[in-house]
């Protein structure tokens, strides 16, 4: 059985407000093949949020694999995992709205317990957070007594508390060389770990984790995506090893927006990772050539400016991010050891 939702319903608004947001908003999002008519659908939606999130002092918070409507239309911080976690503790704002997976609004909340975190919707999963407890983690850590461990940021606050620094793909090979130990467990992402292995030489320890967007990419869909011998390839650190030895680099999406910045008009460059980063590129930087990856995280595509709009006009509690104050704390101390790189 297929379940419609009603499109919510909206107070009317300013015609002249409506028509320069209708052009705000094609200005970016014709870059991607939006015509005018689906601009001119969703901008009473992104100007009634843009005006209820001042009213309301709430932040909007996105990952850059969200949707260009949730980027362009309504978000006032875009960034990875790293990025979002650092620019929340700035922020002046009570209420934040963090637009991604779940794990990400904790990580906001581990690290902000005064303020209201809300997501658009709970339940927005990631195959890499699911894919350990923190009973799990204690089981890992009798098992190889000594042995730090460092979870990637796509866990729990359950798993976070339960390791001694987290980490993201923007700092994760830095934080194990830090380490004295030669012997790491490294959670979640098993491609992550082996990749970490093979580029810091230590021994890790992995888990049997994988991002379903990323491991999805064998050598076989490169070979298809890879038309133009003289396009740049740089592959998230997620993705499975043999693709990280045939690209030219790799690393997280930070250091892939780096790399976007350092270049000259008309290189071509396929960034391995969520199309949606992808997106965000070709607006940012119109006169770069990018291609298409088409990896989609159907859980980030999950939210939507409807489901933006809903939880901004009515902030309900079922949305709400609260944790156990214990394991806040303890998630907290290896979150914090990690922003220090
Ligand atoms: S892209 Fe992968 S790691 Fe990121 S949220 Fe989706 S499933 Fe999780």
């Amino acid at each position: 059985m297929v379940i419609v939702e009603e499109t919510p319903k909206i107070p009317t608004q300013d015609q002249e407000k409506l028509t320069e947001e209708i052009e705000r908003l094609y200005t970016n999002l014709s870059i991607l093949g939006w015509n005018i008519e689906a601009c001119e659908a969703i901008a009473p939606y992104t100007l009634r949020i843009n005006t209820l999130k001042k009213e309301k002092g709430i932040k909007i918070l996105a990952h850059s694999y969200q949707t260009a409507d949730i980027i362009f239309g309504v978000a006032d911080i875009v960034g990875d995992s790293l990025a979002l976690a650092k620019r929340a503790t700035e922020i002046e704002e009570d209420t934040i709205l963090l637009c991604g997976v779940d794990f990400m609004a904790e990580t906001v909340k581990i690290l902000n317990p005064e303020k209201n975190v809300f997501v658009p919707s709970k339940g927005r999963d990631c195959t890499l957070a699911d894919s350990i407890t923190g009973e799990d983690v204690r089981k890992l850590k009798e098992k190889h007594p000594g042995a730090p461990v460092v979870c990637y940021v796509n866990t729990t606050a359950e798993v976070k508390a339960e390791s001694d620094i987290c980490c993201t793909s923007a700092n994760a090979q830095k934080i194990i060389e830090s380490l004295e130990s030669d012997t790491v467990i490294y959670l979640p992402d098993e491609n992550m770990g082996k990749n970490l292995a093979e580029i810091t030489g230590k021994n890790i320890i992995t888990w049997r984790g994988y991002c379903r967007t990323h491991h999805a990419l064998t050598t076989n869909r490169l070979e298809k995506l890879l038309k133009d011998p003289n396009v740049k390839t740089f592959a998230h650190l997620e993705c499975r090893p043999e693709i990280i030895q045939s690209v030219d680099l790799h690393g997280g999406t930070g250091d892939m927006n780096k790399l976007a910045a350092e270049s000259s008009n008309g290189d071509k460059i396929l960034f391995l990772t969520e199309q949606g980063f992808i997106d965000r590129m070709k607006i940012e930087y119109p006169d770069l050539k990018f291609s298409d990856s088409h990896m989609i995280c159907v859980s980030m595509k999950r939210n939507d400016i409807f489901s933006v709009y809903k939880i901004v006009e009515n902030l309900t509690l079922e949305n709400k991010i609260e944790l156990d104050e214990e394991i806040r704390k303890k998630a907290y101390k290896a979150v914090k050891r990690m922003l220090k790189y």
